[in-house]
């Protein structure tokens, strides 16, 4: 019996850390794990430590890649002048599935939030306006999230931007309140970056 056992507990706290996994869920999880034999369990710790090192940031835009710098980053057949400012890696899964945009991204790989002690440097953000001002890009749209937060980080870089003469557009309709990109349906997702509206 497993209830209590400190080695069952240590598998399932580590299953816990994982984004929407629950006590319950772990604990599945974990049993899983041990009725898998050695050899399973061996193949799947190393695909994780495979992919984990294979895929790096891309120094252009810090989305995800296998390749530096990314495929997007690297297409002549995206739109430069364009530049999408993301939250997360899921926000560029979430518009390239859309299938309404032909510019380039910079994921920000996080939201201002100075009560975390999250402020422009801390979010890397002197990488972007230096993305900005070296690649001719003409407008940045402006994808974070509909929340304060979002809204926040959103104003921020739109305020930065100003003096560049840059044309900075927030994504507008539909995008639920407080929803993130990856919950949005395609449709939606791609009448919000059509519908985008001038932040100044
Ligand atoms: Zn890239």
């Amino acid at each position: 019996m497993l209830l209590n056992n400190k080695l069952f507990d240590d598998l399932v706290n580590a299953f816990r850390t994982l984004p929407g996994v629950g006590k319950k869920t772990a604990e599945r999880y974990a049993l899983h794990i041990l009725s898998s034999t050695e050899e399973q369990v061996k193949e799947f710790v190393e695909i994780i430590f495979r992919i984990r090192k294979q895929i790096k940031r891309c120094s252009l835009c810090q989305d995800f890649s296998d390749t530096e710098p990314c495929a997007i980053c690297a297409s002549s057949d995206r739109d430069s002048n364009l530049l999408c400012i993301v939250e997360k890696p899921s926000g560029v899964m979430a518009i390239e599935r859309s299938g309404g945009y032909r510019g380039k991204y910079y994921v920000l790989n996080g939201l201002l939030s100075p009560l975390d002690g999250v402020g422009p440097e801390e979010l890397g953000l002197s990488r972007l306006f230096t993305r900005v001002n070296s690649n001719n890009v003409k407008e940045v749209i402006i994808a974070t999230s509909a929340t304060s937060e979002g809204e926040a980080t959103a104003l921020y870089i739109a305020h930065q931007l100003k003096p560049l003469g840059v044309k900075v557009t927030r994504i507008a309709h539909g995008v639920p309140m407080g929803a993130g990109l990856e919950l949005t349906d395609d449709y939606t997702l791609r009448q919000a970056i059509e519908g985008r509206k001038s932040l100044y």
